[in-house]
Order: C-alpha cells, then sequence, then structure tokens
C-alpha cells in the first residue's frame, strides 16, 4: 500500500472517487488539482494509517514518518522555493483532519506549522510583513496548544484577551507588532507551564505531532458521539492532509471566506457566503467578528466590513466562476472554504453542502431541468426523511424564542396552543376553535379523542415508541415525548417546567400558550410564528418523477374520512388499514359500546349493536367517498373489550348511572373480561369467534355502506381484513360467516359489489402456514407491528426499559419498532409472501405497521415483492420516494 497521495499541479495521484481512502476532504482537493483550479499543493496520508496508527499504540510508525518528509519535498518541489524548515524561506503547511463524510467541527487540524523562533525571522524578512509572521506564529502556538498538547482553549487564548482588554482593543487585527510579540511570549510561557513540555523549536517535531493529534482526534469523545448519532463505523477512520500555507492575514489584499454555489436554506440559485479581510482560518465562522458579504448588492451600512466584489472584484468574478465550474463537476450545491492571498484566490476545501429540505427539494428538481442530472438521480438526492419535514408547518427560523424544556422529537411539526391536561377538555376547547396542546404525564388509548382534537402533544413520560408518540405520529400531530423537565399538576390543572440547576418550578400562567417543535424537540414559551408547507410545485413534480419510477405501490393507515382526504392529498393509492376502535370512543358511542359488551345474553348485546351500526355505516361512507375508487382495507374489531370499559370509580359510577345499574356489577364484568396478557388474549378474530354478531355488524354497516356509494357512482373497493389469525380453520369460517353477511346486504338492496375478504399476517404461526391460510384469502397484509412483537416476544409498550440499550450498546443495529428487523421478523414476511403467492397467484400482499412509513423497510419490502406497503398518512411521500430509490438501487 502506499503511504501517502500527492495533490497539487503537476502531480496528483487521488481523485474524487476515493473518499474511502482520503477522506472525503483529500479526495476533493485531488479532484480540484486535476480540474486545474487553484488549490495549495499537498499529500494526504490516507485513512489506514489512521487505524495503524491506534494499532501501533498511537504511535506513528517508522514508514509514516518516512512517507511525511516525502510528502513534505513534493510540496517543497511543486512550489519550487520555500524549503519546510528553512531560516530563510520558511514554507508552512497546515495539517487537516478529514474522514469520508464531514464532521463538522468534530476533529481537528492545525494552521502555520512550521513557524520557530527561527523561521520567524525569515518569513517576516521575506514577506516584508513582520505583523503577519507575528500574526501567524500566536496563531500556531494557540491551535498547536489546542489540538495537539490537549491544553483548554480558554488558557490558551488568556493572553491575547488580556492583551485586547488592557489596550481597548476589539479586533485581533487592531493588534501591532509590539502587541503581538508580548501575546507570543505569554503565550509561551502559558503553553510550557501546563503542557509540561516547551512548544516544540523543530518544524519536523510539529508536523509530526499533528499528523498523530489528527489521527488521534478520530477517537475523542465528541467525534465518538458525534458518529453515534449520525451512524458512521469507528473503522472508517480519518485521512490527514498536508498542505502548503497560503495567508489570508497578510494584510487588507488578504483575506479568507467560505461559499455556497446556491442558497443552502432555500435552494435559490445565487451564491452565498462571507469573507474577512486580513485573516486566517476559522476567524469568518468563530464570530469573533462580523464578516462582509461576498455581493456588493448585500453590503449593509452597519457593517463596515465591505463585499468582495467591492475590494476585489477580479478575486470575486473568479470566485463565482470557479463555484459554478464546481457544480458543474460536481453535478450538486458546493460548500466551498477559500482564502485570498494578495489578491489572489486559492480554494481550501470542497463538498456538498448541507441543505434544508425544501433547498433539497429545489435543488434537485432545479440541476434536471438544467440537464446537469436525471429525474433518477434527483431521485437519489434527497433522503425521503427530509420530505416528511416538508409537510408539517415550521417554526419561522427568524424568531425569537425562549426554550422552556427539551424532550424527544417523537412527531415532526410544530405547534403552538393552550397547555390543556384533561384530554375531554382538550377536545371541549378545539371545539370552542381554540387551539389547545394536550399536555400529559403520558397517553392512554382512552385520550384518542383529545389527541386528535389537540394541535400538538406533549409528554412527561416514553420514549420514541411510546403511546403519544406512535399515535401522534399515525395522526401527523406534532409531538414532543419525555420531556423530563415538565410538570404536570393534574390536582391544581397547572403545567409547569423545572428550572435547570434549581429546585424551581416555573408554573405557567393561566392562558399563556406555549410551542412546541416536534422537529426537535424543544418546548417554547408562548406563540412563535410558523411557516406553511407547500405542496405544489417542486414538491409534485419531485413526486411525480417517484411514483413513475416505483412499482411498490403506498397505501394509508387512516380511521376516518379526514385522514382519507389527508391520505388522498398526499398521493395514498388507498387504506392499507383503516381500524374500527377508534370510531367507537366518540362520546355519543362509547357508552353504546359498552353496553354490548356489559351485556349477558345474545339478545341486549344484539341490541346495544343496532344502535351501533348506522354510526358504523356512516364512518365507512364517509371513508368510501373520501378513497373513491381506491381499495379500502377495514379491519374488524381488534382490541379486548376491557379496554373499552371505563377504570377509575368516578367513570364507573357515571356509566352505571347512566345505564341504570349498579356499580358493582360494571365492576364484576370488568373483572371477567381482565387478563393477565391481553395482547395474546381474547381478540382479534377470536373475538369474533365467539362474538360473530359484532363482526355481523361491522360486516353488515361495511357492505351497506359500500352499496350505498356505488349507487352514487363511485367505483368503490372494499376489502375486509380480519385479524389475528394464526390458524387457516378460524379465517375459513369467519370468511365463509362474512359472505353470508355480505350477501345478504346484496339482497336487500339488489346491488352488488366486490368485497374481498383477507387477513391480517401478525402472528408466525400465520406466516409459518400461510400457504393454508391463503386459501381463504384474498389478500394478505402483515401487521408488522403486532409480528414484531409476537416473533421478537418484545412488548412494545415495556420494551421502553430496555431497547434503547440494546440499541445503543449494539446489540440490535435498529429499534425493530422503527425500522423491520430484516433478519427475523423480515424473513416471516418473505416466508409468508412467498408461500402465499405459491398457493394463490393473485393474492395481493401488502404491510401495514409502522414499518411501511420507513424508509429502509420500504427497501426491503420493495425486495421482497410486496405490492404495497401502508403508513401513516403524513408518511406516504417518505414512502413514495423510499419506493423509488429501492427500484433505482436495486442490481
Ligand atoms: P474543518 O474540517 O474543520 O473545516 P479545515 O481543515 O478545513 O478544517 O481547516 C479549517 C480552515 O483552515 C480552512 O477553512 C481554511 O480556512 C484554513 N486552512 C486550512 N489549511 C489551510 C492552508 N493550507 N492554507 C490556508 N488556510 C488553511
Ligand atoms: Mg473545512
Ligand atoms: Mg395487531
Amino acid at each position: 500500500m502506499r503511504n501517502w497521495y500527492a495533490f497539487a499541479k503537476g502531480r496528483t495521484d487521488g481523485n474524487q472517487s476515493q473518499r474511502d481512502l482520503l477522506g472525503g476532504k483529500g479526495a476533493n482537493l485531488a479532484e480540484m488539482c486535476n480540474l486545474g483550479i487553484s488549490v495549495p499543493p499537498g499529500f494526504t496520508l490516507p485513512t489506514p494509517l489512521c487505524l495503524q496508527y491506534y494499532d501501533d499504540g498511537s504511535a506513528l510508525s517508522e514508514s509514516v514518518l518516512h512517507s511525511i518528509d516525502e510528502g513534505l519535498r513534493h510540496i517543497e518541489k511543486s512550489l519550487n522555493g520555500p524549503k519546510f524548515g528553512d531560516s530563510k524561506n520558511p514554507l508552512l503547511v497546515s495539517v487537516r483532519s478529514g474522514a469520508k463524510v464531514s464532521m463538522p467541527g468534530m476533529m481537528d487540524t492545525v494552521l502555520n506549522i512550521g513557524l520557530t523562533h527561527t523561521t520567524l525571522e525569515g518569513l517576516a524578512e521575506r514577506s516584508g510583513n513582520r505583523r503577519f509572521a507575528l500574526d501567524s506564529y500566536r496563531r500556531l502556538i494557540q491551535m498547536y496548544g489546542d489540538v495537539v498538547a490537549g491544553l483548554e482553549r480558554h488558557d490558551l487564548e488568556a493572553p491575547l484577551v488580556k492583551l485586547k482588554e488592557d489596550n481597548n482593543l476589539e479586533f485581533d487585527h487592531q493588534l501591532t507588532e509590539a502587541h503581538l510579540e508580548s501575546i507570543i511570549e505569554s503565550s509561551l510561557e502559558v503553553f510550557e507551564s501546563l503542557a509540561g513540555f516547551a512548544f516544540p523549536q523543530d518544524p519536523l517535531e510539529q508536523v509530526r505531532r499533528a499528523v498523530a493529534a489528527v489521527f488521534g482526534s478520530w477517537r475523542t469523545k465528541r467525534a465518538i458521539t458525534y458518529r453515534e448519532l449520525n451512524d458512521i463505523p469507528e473503522e472508517w477512520g480519518t485521512a490527514a492532509n498536508i498542505q502548503a500555507m497560503v495567508f489570508g492575514n497578510l494584510g487588507p489584499t488578504s483575506g479568507t471566506g467560505v461559499a455556497f454555489s446556491r442558497d443552502p436554506s432555500t435552494g435559490g440559485h445565487r451564491v452565498l457566503g462571507e469573507w474577512l479581510p486580513n485573516a486566517q482560518g476559522e476567524d469568518v465562522v468563530a464570530g469573533i467578528r462580523t464578516p462582509g458579504p461576498l455581493h456588493g448588492d448585500d453590503e449593509t451600512a452597519d457593517n463596515d466590513v465591505k463585499s468582495l466584489e467591492n475590494e476585489q472584484p477580479t478575486v470575486y468574478a473568479e470566485l463565482i466562476e470557479t463555484l459554478g465550474r464546481l457544480e458543474r463537476h460536481y453535478t450538486d450545491i458546493q460548500d466551498v472554504e477559500f482564502t485570498v492571498q494578495d489578491e489572489q484566490l486559492f480554494i481550501l476545501q470542497t463538498r456538498n453542502a448541507k441543505r434544508t429540505a425544501a433547498a433539497a427539494l429545489k435543488v434537485a428538481v432545479d440541476l434536471v431541468d438544467e440537464d446537469l442530472i436525471t429525474e433518477s438521480t434527483a431521485l437519489n438526492r434527497v433522503d425521503p426523511e427530509q420530505i416528511s419535514q416538508l409537510l408539517h408547518p415550521q417554526l419561522d427560523p427568524d424568531a425569537d424564542k425562549v426554550v422552556l424544556a427539551q424532550g424527544l422529537n417523537a412527531s415532526p411539526g410544530a405547534a403552538t396552543g393552550l397547555p390543556v391536561i384533561d384530554p375531554d377538555e382538550a377536545a371541549e376547547k378545539a371545539k370552542d376553535g381554540l387551539n389547545v396542546i394536550l399536555v400529559r404525564k403520558e397517553t392512554s388509548p382512552e385520550d384518542i379523542q383529545g389527541m386528535h382534537a389537540a394541535k400538538g402533544i406533549l409528554t412527561a413520560t416514553g420514549g420514541m415508541t411510546s403511546h403519544a408518540a406512535v399515535v401522534a405520529r399515525g395522526m401527523g400531530r406534532p409531538c414532543v415525548a419525555g420531556c423530563r423537565d415538565l410538570v404536570v399538576d393534574e390536582q391544581e390543572a397547572k403545567v409547569g417546567f423545572r428550572v435547570a440547576q434549581t429546585d424551581d418550578v416555573l408554573w405557567l400562567e393561566e392562558g399563556e400558550e406555549l410551542t412546541i417543535d416536534g422537529a426537535t424537540g424543544e418546548v417554547f414559551r408562548g406563540r412563535i410564528p410558523t411557516i406553511q408547507a407547500e405542496l405544489g410545485g417542486n414538491f409534485a413534480r419531485f413526486l411525480g418523477w417517484a411514483d413513475k419510477t416505483r412499482t411498490l405501490k403506498v397505501r394509508a393507515n387512516a380511521d376516518t374520512p379526514e385522514d382519507a382526504e389527508t391520505a388522498v392529498r398526499l398521493g395514498g393509492e388507498g387504506i392499507g388499514l383503516c381500524r374500527t376502535e377508534h370510531m367507537f370512543f366518540a362520546p355519543d358511542r362509547i357508552n353504546v359500546m359498552r353496553q354490548m359488551i356489559l351485556s349477558d345474553d345474545e339478545e341486549s348485546r344484539r341490541a346495544a349493536l343496532k344502535l351501533l351500526q348506522p354510526m358504523q355505516q356512516e364512518d365507512f361512507e364517509g371513508i368510501f367517498r373520501a378513497m373513491g375508487a381506491r381499495p379500502v382495507t377495514i379491519r374488524l374489531l381488534d382490541p379486548p373489550l376491557h379496554e373499552f370499559l371505563p377504570q377509575s370509580n368516578e367513570d364507573i359510577e357515571a356509566l352505571a348511572k347512566a345505564m341504570d345499574t349498579q356499580p358493582d356489577t360494571i365492576r364484576r364484568r370488568a373483572d371477567e373480561l381482565h387478563e393477565f396478557n391481553p395482547m395474546l388474549g381474547h381478540r382479534g378474530c377470536r373475538l369474533g369467534i365467539t362474538y360473530p354478531e359484532i363482526m355481523e355488524m361491522q360486516t353488515t354497516a361495511i357492505v351497506d355502506a359500500a352499496c350505498i356509494v356505488a349507487e352514487e357512482g363511485l367505483d368503490v373497493k372494499p376489502e375486509i381484513m380480519v385479524p389475528l389469525v394464526m390458524e387457516p380453520e378460524e379465517l375459513s369460517r369467519i370468511r365463509e360467516q362474512i359472505r353470508g353477511w355480505a350477501h345478504r346486504v346484496f339482497e336487500r338492496r339488489s346491488v352488488w359489489v366486490d368485497v374481498t375478504i383477507g387477513t391480517m399476517l401478525e402472528l408466525p404461526r400465520a406466516c409459518l402456514t400461510a400457504g393454508s391460510v391463503a386459501q381463504h384469502a384474498d389478500f394478505f397484509s402483515f401487521g408488522t407491528n403486532d409480528l414484531t412483537q409476537t416473533t421478537m416476544g418484545l412488548s412494545r409498550d415495556d420494551s421502553g426499559k430496555f431497547l434503547p440499550h440494546y440499541v445503543k450498546s449494539g446489540i440490535l443495529a435498529k429499534d425493530p419498532f422503527q425500522s423491520i428487523d430484516q433478519n427475523g421478523v423480515g424473513q416471516l414476511v418473505k416466508l409468508g409472501s412467498d408461500a402465499g403467492r405459491a398457493a394463490k397467484k393473485k393474492l395481493k400482499l401488502g404491510i401495514c405497521g409502522e414499518h411501511g412509513g420507513d424508509p429502509a423497510s420500504v427497501g426491503f419490502f420493495h425486495r421482497v415483492g410486496l405490492d404495497y406497503v401502508s403508513c401513516s398518512p403524513f408518511r406516504i411521500p417518505v414512502a413514495r420516494l423510499a419506493a423509488a430509490q429501492a427500484l433505482l438501487n436495486e442490481s
């Protein structure tokens, strides 16, 4: 293996495709040299050397030291003048980290290496600018102390800060030679006393130790944390780039800056950036002085730094031209770091710019229009997760904000409203037209109404898969969950927030609003203005390309006509899961439902069901109308009946009164229905086997609704789904009954509609016997939430105590409730699909469950060959794009 890769005008060994080896920075420096762009010469020590450094006990081997020597000779050769360590004409270099992907601010760079007491004088003389040489030296001592010696920045900067204070100076460029001399002197003392060794006066020792420090920075705590958060593998390592210095601190005709080839927040086709004259390195971003704009048009009266355009028109023109060239070459927005040395432009870094979701979309579409990329490439340029950000109103980034607390970013979007603790009150207030935020310790299924009515949901406990989080994502409600500093006083109906590092609680005033940002998990005081998502234009065009490309269909999990409308608006091609249980929680229904459950005999059960039937029918009519000719899968009642019964004494008494019975009768029935393990209890099709009249009512309501809407001229496609089948015989019996009930409706109405009957595969045994199950099914829909629970033996509600640890410690790569467990649960899906199709060629296959909106899972389901995924309405666009990418990237 070669140990170093040159980049320079005369000789460049690498190119842009070698990110793995050279890191992003090194590969692009090489590529820019290949393109003939003005880049100071240098060389890259490739990433394997970083790993070798650790293997060698955090030391540089002889061969690496040799490579550094060779590389330095290469730089000297290509500059043809300055020599490293030369007392008359010294070459200075930077040592720059650079991993495969950029990890902004995580790793280290040292500038001006090679300066010593001796070379300092040479540089001063040669440049005729002693102030500049001194300024470079004091920067080196500071940076070296920080990066190599591991000293506190604060201590290192103390001499500079003190001198500026003593002399009443605001900016670094105001320092005189004498000031700098004295800062250098004090800095060297600080360095030696804190580091325990003197600042090295041997240039070669400087460069070697800097390289070691750059390799070492790969394993700093912040770098490790950053990698964990961003899924960057430890084994990549970082490259080190050693590059000849160019100087932006030579005086007013020099400077340093950053530029984007387009606006990274809007995608607008205009170069955007900043520069600072007589400055070096990170001065622009460090915020020590307000930089000036690039364009003359952007100059402002309150900034004494003028634009690059007016100060240095030639450099400006060259910069704009270079940005255009780089953008055309990389066919993407570039984020560039540059330095001007005496009116000469040097590019020090280029990379694809990080951008907002809106910008990502606009740029992808614009680049297609500009013939720079194809539609397929454009589709691969946008992260499906980013798409979801576009759907929710977003907080105005320019607004003033007071952060009250930080929780988990459980469901994206921003919402402002009155905090309300009681879900019923929330629903009432919402009816009166008020915006409310439902604030709870945690939520439960009974809170659904309140959650639906609220603009946003805030909870104190629970994680990313807590009830609040899952339901909120399903509803497209913004949600911040697990907000530990939130205090909910149910008695007093007060909401407060713990004040950091004190025992105080800041209680909100009566009527005081708060704002949550579900994308960041932040909670703010008061109302913060939002900006609305725009779904036309680029959004529609871009997703149109995705639709043209993909073969996997995308449906919605939608329980109400409103959800159904949202689904259609967002491109849903049907409903893959319409759950019916929520429909019974409305105030005018829940008591009838409870009456049905409390009945001892079939007759009184039927009487109650008769009351529910027209209400159900109305629900389904609304959904069919919203969906038109798109298929609608309706799942028959699934949860155990006791979930509908009241829990608190208060509620039990109220119900007893309403039903004209004794509270104890209700308690007794509730006890009878109590289960130790409801997830595996009397629910799903087991309810239908023992209480067929419930299914009869639901089937009749569905078919009646379908007939009515069909007569209105819509080509409805109802699909009745039987949940929790474990044994083919269950489905066989229920299917025959459903057909009989449906037939009765057809005869009564003299209308015939195609109704298909299928099942939800959510138990391993159903997947294992899928061939037989398919005999009785027109379709399978894999219920991957329950299938994950039952396959892995994991309760979604209880796993929060240990699952995060499993993921963090790497036992599981991902939370299996968020992204399908491809090796386990996914294999059951595959097995069930293959066996089902083998038994029945025309069997329709889909999945419903949170996974339908997860891009990695969507890719998997595409490869398994399902017909569709079904996800919450607000995830539809994500799934549309993910399905297109899955097709484009299969090979
Ligand atoms: P980061 O990865 O943190 O951006 P860099 O290695 O890009 O760190 O270095 C930070 C800045 O230091 C660069 O943007 C540039 O301004 C300056 N810099 C790095 N190397 C040189 C060099 N050879 N000459 C002049 N400035 C340099
Ligand atoms: Mg940089
Ligand atoms: Mg289920």
